[in-house]
């Protein structure tokens, strides 16, 4: 076999047998295959696709390339939960322990911000004293005990995935629906829950840009887990506007604790409590998540996951130097505020990183004083800037502006959630159809 026809089979468009997905992704990982064949398969992948035999057999490659965790050692149906990513998106931290608080064990790897997104564990790690690094037995008991645990994923779980996801970030090549599919659902059966929720995001601060996209995926991915044997559903999510009213870590973790308080914007409750019902649908746990929420069960929840990870919020949440509001230019009716420019002002202001080398500023941020709907005045304040010096807060104050859309007439919200995906297909409401941006 050589990886030079294999290269010419894709750019023809024809199918790969899981014999020769598996010699490309070897011997990419041995070094036998240099990194320009591996970015010209994968451009190639790009432009063809890949048939869904194919994305099995590359998802089952990468899952073989490293360790699968044993969680046998928790009694009852694991249920893991992951977000394809976004701007402002908070909700592993209000929706799992939700979740927990009824009874279902969450058992959860997170990854880290990634281009304009946020990362989850960047946000936890805002908390004084917490580590997300548990060894298996750590992370296994406090699943036992406390019933939720979010840590990074080791680097001997996929690192096929490390190596690909890095080539893909610099030639071009994330954006495909079998790259992002085999990446995730591989990741999410090597960390060996039962079942998986999928919160897959579309939008101006996602990966896919609009609902049918994000419906492909979301089905590539909820095909794959059910293939490998987890129960798995995915919900088509809104980012177009960043989920909530805070984006940077130390700010999230924040918004969700108000949330969990029962504070919390309506949309991200909304997510939160769709994707905790079905991680207890999935548990086979008959709590409610409303209650939980209502109770202050998943407030506590969430508080001992963050104490038994060493966090010590009572120490209170790291505050920036310069807060400044950024005005409204003009009269209106706040139409729409692009989830991008505010997960990139994030990125200048240190919520993410530009270079992988980089450091987080936990503080830094941005609050939500006027969103999608809102009536404002000129001068009246659209978002706080939190950051660390009063130069960055004037590099990201145009961004802002040109992210908020205002409309002389009045604005409802769009809806959030436009799908559920499972093993039986799509479900919308009566007579919608497939691109409507009507909710459930
Ligand atoms: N998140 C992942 O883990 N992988 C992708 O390819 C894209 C988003």
């Amino acid at each position: 076999m050589q990886a030079l026809e294999i290269i010419s089979r894709k750019r023809d468009g024809g199918e790969h047998t899981p014999d020769e997905i598996d010699f490309l992704l070897s011997g990419y990982l041995k070094g036998d295959i240099p990194d320009y064949q591996m970015a010209a398969w994968l451009m190639a992948v790009c432009i063809r696709g890949m048939t869904r035999a194919e994305t099995l057999a590359l998802t089952q490659a990468m899952v073989r390339s490293g360790e699968v965790l044993d969680l046998s050692g928790i009694a009852g149906i694991k249920v893991d939960k992951h977000s394809t990513g976004g701007v402002g998106d908070k909700v592993t931290l209000i929706g799992p322990p939700l979740a927990a608080a009824c009874g279902v064990k969450v058992p959860k790897l997170s990854g880290r911000a990634l281009a304009h997104t946020g990362g989850t564990l960047d946000k936890l790690e805002s908390v004084p004293g917490l580590t997300v690094d548990l060894d298996p037995d750590r992370f296994i008991r406090q699943v036992r005990e406390v019933g939720i645990a979010v840590a990074a994923q080791s680097p001997r779980i996929v690192p096929a995935d490390k190596a690909l996801y890095a080539l893909r970030d610099v030639t071009g090549t994330v954006p495909s629906v079998p790259l992002i599919a085999s990446s995730v659902m591989s990741k999410k059966i090597a960390a060996g829950a039962d079942a998986i929720v999928l919160d897959v995001k579309f939008g101006r601060g996602a990966f896919m840009p609009d609902p049918a996209s994000a419906e492909e995926l979301a089905t590539e991915m909820v095909l794959l887990g059910e293939g490998a044997g987890r129960r798995t559903v995915a919900l088509v999510t809104a980012m177009d506007n960043p989920l909530g009213r805070s984006v940077g870590n130390a700010l999230e973790v924040q918004e969700a604790l108000d949330a969990l308080a029962g504070k919390g914007d309506e949309e991200l409750l909304q997510v939160a409590l769709v994707i905790a019902r079905e991680m207890c649908w999935l548990a086979e746990v008959r709590g409610d998540p409303d209650d939980a929420l209502r109770s202050g069960a998943g407030r506590e929840t969430f508080l001992r996951m963050l104490a038994a990870q060493g966090g010590r919020i009572e120490e209170g949440l790291p505050v920036a130097p310069v807060q400044r509001a950024v005005p409204s230019p003009a009269d209106g009716y706040v139409e729409s505020i692009d989830a991008l420019e505010v997960g990139l002002a994030g990125l200048e202001l240190g919520v993410g990183r530009a270079k992988k080398e980089d450091r987080v500023d936990p503080a830094a941020g941005i609050v939500i004083e006027a969103p999608v709907g809102a009536r404002v005045r000129a001068g009246d304040t659209l978002a706080v800037v939190h950051a660390r010096s009063e130069e960055l807060v004037q590099k990201v104050i145009p961004r802002l502006h040109k992210a908020w859309k205002l409309s002389a007439a009045e604005v409802t919200r769009p809806p959030h959630v436009l799908a559920r995906v499972d093993k039986d297909g799509v479900t919308r409401p009566e007579g919608v159809p497939a691109n409507s941006r009507r909710s459930l």
